[in-house]
């Protein structure tokens, strides 16, 4: 199967047609798999789209900003023009925001764009790119788009083993990647310890520090690894307008790094890969610093909402620090398809090696509730005979 739904390769990936010679290493790729669209469970469980909650994708319950809203309609004015390929305005706006010069910041289709122009700018076949156990699922698949080897290293209680991951470093080790908050166990390592590990990768390697969940951090959380660019001209920081911005739709991320590094990933950048909705509405979402504080707050008692209840069914849970939860359900598989039929849309994580446990985006409190009381009809533990 693949991320339609549909299978039009066997499993050697000949299928697709015997003339054609995709190498192994793409043939070999296991599909993205995203969270669940809503349209598609209302077309095959018969449901009204506007019952059904997802809480699948991590994408903000609020949606975007009113401000960035009418960004969009005053953009939607053009649609005719490519939009600049240089991203000028939002480079600038980003730049003010960051407190860096524009030419470090390089504009993705989504942050996932900026991973993938990292593993093109800088991964061959026979290269090796180094990420953790549980670490989100784009870096091996960026990694092996490019005949690159992933070493994947064990975590330890579910979150990044720093050391490890530096002794995993060898001569043909190019990039490393590190998602803080990680997606999907929600682990986090304070900045300290990053700092420690990215003064200690060798120069000529990259790391890729992935803070797509940084805004939902409390204050003194918040990661100040951008100002060590200077100091380190290997370190590319991603960050996203999918997620505290509430812009996932409209495919928006960045990332910032040295300016030699952006020339290298300029040259592999599609050039127009940022729309021109995206580019407007970000600048309008980006002013916006009422919105996204208020979605963190709101992330922040959803998150206690969903831990009080998950704790009253019985259900351990991981300490999470993004927007999500991951949740130990025991027959996940089984639950996820029981919660589909309440309309409740969460994600499997089976793909990442954790078949027990289900992730669960922290909705609005009357999706949080949805999601719990649906949970508690499945397990049968409503008071009711299941
Ligand atoms: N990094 C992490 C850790 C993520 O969880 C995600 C989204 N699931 C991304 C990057 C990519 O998000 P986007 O491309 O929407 O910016």
């Amino acid at each position: 199967m693949n991320a339609h739904g549909a299978s039009n390769v066997d499993a050697d990936g000949e299928g697709a047609g015997p003339a054609l010679k995709a190498p192994a290493w793409v043939r070999a790729i296991a599909p993205y798999v995203p969270g669940k669209p809503v349209e598609e469970l209302a077309r095959e469980l018969h449901l009204d789209p506007a019952t059904i909650v997802k809480l699948a994708s991590n994408e903000n319950p609020r949606g975007a900003s009113p401000k960035a809203l009418s960004a969009i309609r005053a953009a939607a004015g053009d649609l005719t023009r490519y939009p600049d390929g240089s991203g000028f305005a939002l480079r600038a706006a980003l730049a003010l925001h960051h407190g860096v010069g524009p030419e470090r910041i390089v504009l993705g289709n989504g942050s996932n764009d900026v991973l993938e122009l990292v593993a093109a700018a800088f991964l061959t076949p026979g290269d090796e790119a180094v990420y953790a156990q549980y670490a989100f699922a784009v870096y091996p698949l960026a990694t092996h788009a490019r005949g690159a080897k992933g070493v994947e290293v064990p975590a330890r209680d579910f979150g990044h083993d720093l050391g490890a991951m530096l002794a995993a470093i060898t001569p043909r080790t190019r990039v490393v990647f590190v998602a803080n908050p990680n997606n999907p166990t929600g682990t986090w390592v304070a900045s300290e310890s990053i700092a420690r590990f990215v003064a200690a990768v060798p120069r000529d390697v990259v790391v890729v520090l992935d803070e797509a969940y940084d805004e939902y951090l409390p204050e003194e959380g918040r990661s100040p690894s951008i100002g060590w660019i200077g100091r380190h001209p290997n370190l590319v920081v991603s960050r996203t307008f999918s997620k505290a911005y509430g812009l996932a739709a409209l495919r928006i991320g960045y990332g910032v790094m040295d300016p030699s590094v952006a020339a290298l990933l300029d040259r592999v950048r599609q050039p127009f890969n940022v729309n021109a909705l995206a580019q407007a509405a970000a600048i309008a979402a980006l002013a916006d610093t009422a919105y996204v504080e208020e979605s963190a707050r709101m992330n922040r008692e959803g998150m206690r909402q969903l831990e009080h209840g998950l704790a009253k069914l019985g259900v351990p849970v991981l300490r999470s620090h993004g927007n999500f939860l991951l949740a130990r359900i025991g027959d996940a598989a089984t639950v996820y398809q029981g919660l589909l039929r309440e309309g409740v849309i969460v994600r499997p994580v089976a793909g990442y090696g954790l078949p027990e446990w289900l992730r669960v985006t922290i909705g609005l409190p009357s999706e949080n509730e949805r999601f719990l009381d649906a949970l508690a009809r499945v397990l049968g533990r409503d008071g009711n005979p299941a």
